[in-house]
């Protein structure tokens, strides 16, 4: 009898630690190519917070590692 409610997983309406709302990015650097992540919508600057959360499934990370090598 364990009555769980649903979790829904909804990216895009993740809070970051300070409360402003993440949004979803896509970096392009070597090292991650391709790889979507969610952070926080406020740049540090902006008084944002550093939150981080990738967005990919886990099977995505294979093809992160093939791209690249693509690439050269
Ligand atoms: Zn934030």
């Amino acid at each position: 009898m364990s009555e769980q409610s649903s979790s829904h997983r909804k990216m895009e309406q993740r809070f970051c630690y300070c409360g402003k709302g993440t949004v979803r990015r896509t970096s392009w650097t070597d090292r991650n190519l391709g790889r979507r992540f969610l952070s926080c919508k406020s740049p540090k600057e902006k008084g944002g917070c550093n939150f981080f959360l990738s967005a990919d499934p886990p099977m995505y990370g294979r093809s992160v590692q093939i791209i690249p090598g693509l690439l050269r």
